[in-house]
């Protein structure tokens, strides 16, 4: 049996065709991925449906022990799965990747697996007893990204099988052994067909979306590739999460001490080097303290070891893949072109390996792609405004509305103008930070439904009302 395979029934499956996946920091060959026929697709999606008839009916109390026994069994194989997902994706095992990603994985299991979805009773008068139920949708597709691939993967399937659905999931064609991995361990604690991951390149993406017998979607990805999921999953009327691309904008007001705030802003801007959906995209600097904040964010981005993310005093990997490293070097070419001057960083390194210095860009504006669109890497420019009013009329001038931030020592003030932010989380002197506990989902094209937390939950579920009247028949 080869090292990966599909997980269709509680069974590992092989495969007649295969992708290399190869590790973005070296080019070294990581390991084969099987990839799913659309008859292996069919096969997986018949697997949840037969599962979701037991699944959705087994009392809750054992849904949550499941639950919790899978938290289990990452958390004994975390070391295993950190290392796969540092040579496939390329982040660092320290720092704000593989371990910190495994250890993400545990909590917001653990947190998924304490919520409830108690019965309402809306009505329980001498007339009549109204009640509302959240019941389990049926199969739940699950497509991830890239980037967080593990936490990605998490984020959809463990709300899924709380609320009793069953899974099938499909990992991105450039980070899929990581999930294969986990969920061969996640369908050993389960009953057989509640969790089926298949693997393959965008169009297995797409069957998805197609399929009859999947009866809801959750996605996370590219705003592109989230038009083309609504447009599939038109004809048989899919449920929809949607957790699309975003363009977030930072705004610093002239109150703040640049050295002070300049490690944390860079920890937002250049999580995962810059690969986070909610990372801070654009900065807005007020002009009266400009040159001090341009420099500080330089000094504190230069200080960040970046190589092999295998060697564990890296804090930094390489960009995961050739399509996102020639993206970030066009944009910051371009943005130099128009009179950007790149304070570190500015060109890639040289190979081997996707690596690209972090990057902070000054001098620049609107009109160029590096402040209008998601660069999706470590380059950072930095926009100069004299009027807050105008600062928060150009943040909010984008089609994205993932993440927005204020920083400023007067809270009040910096509340009140993070409200005006049009985004689904704004944040205060912090960016991206997200928690277990509260809903997350973006707003405008970044997507709609949100992930975490009650909210979230229900988001894998219909509401049905049973209505009693009452006083005889
Ligand atoms: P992508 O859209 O290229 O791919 C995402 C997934 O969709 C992959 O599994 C891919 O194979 C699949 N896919 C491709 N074409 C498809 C189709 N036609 N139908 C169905 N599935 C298809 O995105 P990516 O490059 O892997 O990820 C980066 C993007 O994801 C960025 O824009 C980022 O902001 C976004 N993202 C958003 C969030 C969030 O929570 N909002 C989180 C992480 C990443």
């Amino acid at each position: 049996m080869p090292e990966f395979g599909l997980i269709i029934d509680g069974r590992k499956g092989s495969a007649d065709e295969w992708l290399d996946i190869r590790n973005p920091a070296t080019g070294e060959l990581v390991g084969q991925c099987p990839v799913a026929t659309r008859a292996r697709l069919d096969e997986a999606v018949a697997a949840a449906s037969r599962a979701f008839k037991s699944w959705s009916m087994v009392p809750d109390q054992e849904r949550v022990e499941a639950v919790q026994k899978i938290a289990g069994v990452i958390e004994a194989n975390a070391g295993e799965l950190a290392a796969l997902l540092t040579r496939e994706q390329g982040k660092p095992l320290k720092g704000m990747g593989s371990e910190f990603e495994l250890g993400g994985c545990i909590a917001w299991t653990g947190a998924t697996a304490a919520l409830q979805l108690p019965v309402k009773v809306l009505d329980d008068s001498s007339q009549a007893r109204v009640e509302l139920h959240r019941k389990a949708i049926g199969v739940v597709g699950s497509i991830t990204p890239w980037n967080w691939p593990l936490m990605i993967a998490i984020w959809h399937v463990i709300p899924a099988i709380r609320s009793g659905n069953t899974v099938v999931i499909k990992p991105s064609p450039y980070t899929p052994l990581s999930t294969l991995r986990l969920v061969e361990l996640i369908s050993e604690v389960l009953p057989a067909g509640v969790i089926n991951a298949v693997a393959g390149k965008d169009e297995l993406g797409q069957a998805m979306t197609e399929h009859p017998g999947i009866q809801k979607i959750v996605f996370t990805g590219s705003c592109a590739t989230g038009r083309k999921v609504m447009g599939s999953a038109a004809d048989t009327l899919k449920r929809l999460t949607l957790e699309l691309g975003g363009n977030d904008a930072g705004i610093v007001l002239p109150d703040v001490d640049p050295p002070a705030v300049s490690e944390k802003i860079i920890g937002g801007a250049f999580l995962n080097n810059g690969q986070t959906c909610a990372a801070l995209k654009r900065l807005y600097v007020h002009e009266s303290i400009y040159d001090e904040m341009c420099a500080a964010l330089a000094a504190a981005a230069s200080q960040i070891p970046m190589g092999n993310g295998l060697d564990e005093n890296n804090l930094q990997g390489p960009i995961q893949n050739k399509m996102q490293y020639d993206k970030v070097c066009s944009m910051v070419d371009e943005a130099v072109a128009m009179g950007g001057h790149a304070l570190c960083g500015g060109s890639p390194t040289g190979g081997p390996g996707y690596f690209y210095p972090l990057t902070i860009i000054r001098d620049v504006s609107e009109g160029c792609r590096l402040v209008d669109e998601e660069q999706f890497g470590p380059a950072l420019p930095v926009i100069k405004y004299s009027d807050i009013d105008d600062a928060i009329e150009r943040a909010n001038r984008s089609e994205n509305g993932l993440g927005g931030s204020i920083w400023s020592g007067d809270l009040d003030k910096a509340a009140e103008l993070a409200g005006r932010l049009e985004c689904g989380t704004a944040w205060v002197n912090i960016h991206g930070d997200i928690r277990p506990d509260v809903p997350f989902g973006g707003v405008k094209q970044s997507g709609f439904g949100v992930e975490f937390g009650q909210e979230g939950l229900e988001e894998y579920t219909s509401v049905q009302v049973v209505n009693i009247a009452k006083g005889g028949v």
